[in-house]
């Protein structure tokens, strides 16, 4: 079988918070614009820290962004003359963000997923472990360990939870943290 549209794939952006991977994300969507292509990013809108209507790095680089609430609503969202999609904060999206992102690739596009890939407690988050699964190509960045200063991987959630069962509290540098593998607490968050 022969499809016309050979390029269409997957790249996925995964680490710890404050491993640059909005950054990383921004990076490739305006180089892509660079390069005259028609850029679409979206968010889950439960991450409005900063923007609605952007996706921003704690360093502050950003891009405009679409809000949407289910992985759904970009197949709807995205116009037929788009080249690369970009999803960032991934790991909140429902199950379905695999499949929508199957399918953009298909259809020939370039799909930039950028997520946690580990939640606060070092488990998988989310769609993410099946996200990196499928895709072409796997960037793992790290942080810097704010405790011994090694690359760090993890992040250390430095606040209580109201919900001790929810993995999902989005904040910035006031309730989280990178730490390494040996300065990682993952059932201490902020009580002792
Ligand atoms: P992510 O999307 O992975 O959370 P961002 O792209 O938003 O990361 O932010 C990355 C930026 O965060 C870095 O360029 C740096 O300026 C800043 N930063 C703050 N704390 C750290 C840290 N502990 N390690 C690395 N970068 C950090
Ligand atoms: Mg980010
Ligand atoms: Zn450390």
């Amino acid at each position: 079988m022969f499809h016309r549209a050979l390029q269409g794939f997957i790249e996925v952006v995964c680490g710890s918070m404050f491993s640059g991977k909005t950054e990383e994300l921004v990076r490739r969507c305006k180089r892509a614009q660079i390069g005259r292509q028609k850029v679409q990013v979206f968010k889950p809108r439960i991450d409005d820290r900063y923007s609605k209507d952007h996706v921003q790095s704690h360093d502050a680089n950003r891009i405009a962004s679409i809000p949407v609430d289910s992985s759904r609503q970009i197949l709807e969202l995205v116009d037929d003359n788009t080249r690369v999609v970009g999803i960032d904060e991934a790991q909140f999206f429902d199950e379905g963000i695999v499949e929508v992102a199957n399918k953009l690739a298909y259809r020939g596009m370039r799909v930039i997923v950028a997520g946690l890939d580990m939640d606060f407690r070092g488990q998988p988050f989310g769609p993410m472990p099946k996200l990196l699964a499928v895709a072409e190509a796997v960037t793992k960045l790290s942080a810097v360990c704010v405790v011994c200063g090694a690359p760090a991987s993890r992040t250390q959630r430095t606040v209580g939870n109201l919900d001790p069962n929810s993995t999902v509290a989005v904040g910035a540098k006031e309730m989280y943290e990178a730490r390494c593998r040996f300065c990682h607490e993952p059932d201490t968050h902020g009580e002792n």
